[in-house]
């Protein structure tokens, strides 16, 4: 079954309006840039890079799900040492899967998504990842992140990655008004320059590992303070 379509736009989750909106995005992008200058890019963005393989993405943002980067990163590594293709991982067992990618987060339910994954890519794609979002979405247990993730990183396709740390930086900032990713992801569609797109993901992840951290964000220190109107941030430091 495919997954979710992208949510048709609603006035309300731009409050600023898309003008304005745009106009704090453009500010808001370069500034967090610099702050993150130096960092290093989340695992999976590193696999990409490496690798330009878009099976490995799509493998390596699985594990990534609730998963420390590190933990990602090292999984995926013992992973594609044993198996790297398709074909290779839909042979391998569940449980061989699970010993490899452990202590990723909910590593067996990940093991199972990875064979299922890898299976039907093999099987019935002919080995070749789909390079649209409506073919992502097609594939067993893929959500409208991962296929951003495999079409930003996987295909240098256009695609904004709404994961929790874009989502909670851009309603603090107050250019979005959304209640989840999927909402966020059609107000960015719409405000954000499209030249920022594919790297609004590693960009705010590692703001929002670093900075605007999920509790107690680092105000003080933030170079985007001025443009923020700190929406929901009951305490900060
Ligand atoms: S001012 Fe605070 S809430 Fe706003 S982006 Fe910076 S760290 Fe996040």
């Amino acid at each position: 079954m495919a997954g979710p379509a992208l949510r048709e736009l609603r006035t309300e989750w731009l409050p600023l309006g898309k003008r304005r909106a745009t106009a704090a995005l453009r500010r808001v992008v370069p500034a967090v840039r610099a702050a993150v200058e130096g960092a290093r890019n989340p695992s999976v963005t590193e696999i990409a890079g490496r690798t330009r393989s878009p099976f490995r993405v799509l493998v390596s943002t699985v594990i990534s799900a609730r998963t420390k980067d590190e933990v990602t990163g090292e999984a995926s590594g013992r992973l594609f040492a044993r198996a790297s293709t398709p074909r290779t991982i839909a042979a391998l067992s569940e449980r061989t899967i699970a010993a490899l990618i452990y202590p990723a987060g909910f590593y067996r339910t990940k093991a199972r998504a990875i064979r299922a994954l890898s299976r039907s890519i093999a099987f019935d794609l002919g080995g070749r990842v789909p390079n649209t979002m409506e073919g992502l979405l097609e594939l067993p247990g893929v959500g409208r992140k991962t296929a951003n993730l495999v079409l930003t990183l996987g295909f240098g396709a256009p695609g904004i990655c709404v994961d929790t740390h874009v989502h909670r930086i851009s309603n603090r900032l107050g250019v979005v008004r959304t209640a989840d990713p999927a909402e966020t992801e059609s107000a960015l569609r719409a405000a954000l320059p499209r030249r920022h797109w594919i790297e609004i993901n590693d960009l705010f992840v590692m703001f929002g590992q670093t900075v605007c951290v999920p509790v107690s964000p680092r105000c003080s220190a933030c170079p985007v303070s001025r443009s923020c109107r700190r929406a929901g941030v009951k305490r900060s430091r």
